[in-house]
């Protein structure tokens, strides 16, 4: 990603795309002390974008800094980066982190930065619509009293790429986690429904991320007078639904053809809130919680 024409947002002006290069001691990359978001624009417009800058914001007090500017300076910056990229659709990653003044565990007086890049970014699975095969991750999410699972922070995606590249080794898209208690949980970048006579099931978000798209997704189904069950889900119930899907800003709603030996077929709801999810996103039809 680093070598490429372009400019990326940093830290109060543009630079151009292969200068935008921090210290080897960044205590981000040291101590994973670095919050970030993935979000897409469409029609020149980032999805839910104010949210997603909230999100940002938060993440950073729950690590325990201070995002540099305020949430409206932020949407100020993406906005400006969507359009020096010259892209309509596109991937917009907004990301802060503590800087390299002071290495070491405590680093209370780092600098803390803030940048944001844009770049085109297609479908997050290819083969999309057929439907992504899941393998089983061997790694757990963690108990909220082990991390701070709220926040959208570096770290926490360690066990995400590793569980990630584990399946795609064995040719599979993604994997689905389970929680520290054996919970179905989510995917590696995604949270996940599942259909059982009429209704959608989806895991309570206790120890993992309540995407945005997951409430999209939610809205989106509630406007079609699908129910909706946010409860424990365990990985026994897995062959009990019909269709799955996954919801990510990246990912979008992605059908699920497979959970380990337990298939889906992409049915009608899944197939109906794709189409949703996409007239939304392209502004066809007004926001449902708006
Ligand atoms: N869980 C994880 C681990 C993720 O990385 C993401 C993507 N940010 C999500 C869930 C979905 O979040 P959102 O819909 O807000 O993008």
């Amino acid at each position: 990603y680093h070598d490429r024409d372009g400019y990326i947002w940093m830290d109060g002006e543009f630079v151009p795309w292969r200068e935008a290069n921090i210290h080897v001691l960044t205590h981000g990359l040291h101590y994973a002390s670095s919050v970030f978001e993935g979000e897409r624009a469409y029609g020149g417009k980032i999805f839910e974008s104010r949210r997603h800058s909230q999100r940002l914001h938060r993440s950073g007090e729950i690590l325990d800094f201070k995002v540099p500017g305020t949430v409206d300076e932020l949407e100020d910056v993406k906005k400006e980066a969507l359009a020096k990229s010259g892209l309509e659709n596109a991937y917009v990653r907004a990301f802060s982190w503590r800087g390299s003044e002071m290495m070491g565990v405590s680093a209370q007086n780092n600098t803390i930065h803030l940048a944001v890049a844009v770049w085109a970014w297609g479908d997050y699975f290819a083969d999309k619509m057929k439907g992504i095969a899941l393998t089983h991750a061997k790694w757990r999410r963690p108990d909220p009293k082990t991390a701070p699972c709220e926040a959208k922070a570096a770290g926490l995606y360690m066990i995400c790429t590793l569980s990630k590249h584990a399946a795609e080794r064995e040719g599979f898209a993604d994997a689905l986690m389970l929680d520290w208690r054996g919970h179905v949980a989510e995917a590696t970048g995604a949270n996940i429904f599942f259909l059982r006579d009429g209704a959608l099931h989806t895991p309570t978000p206790d120890c993992f991320l309540n995407g945005i798209t997951r409430q999209t997704a939610i809205k989106l189904a509630e406007a079609r007078n699908i129910e909706i069950v946010e409860r424990t889900i365990l990985p026994e119930e897995l062959p009990t639904f019909s269709e799955c899907f996954i919801t990510g800003s990246a990912a979008e709603i992605t059908p699920v053809r497979s959970i380990g030996e337990v298939e889906y077929k992409p049915g009608a709801v899944t197939e109906a809130l794709v189409t949703d999810y996409s007239d939304l996103v392209n502004g066809r039809v007004k926001h449902p919680v708006a």
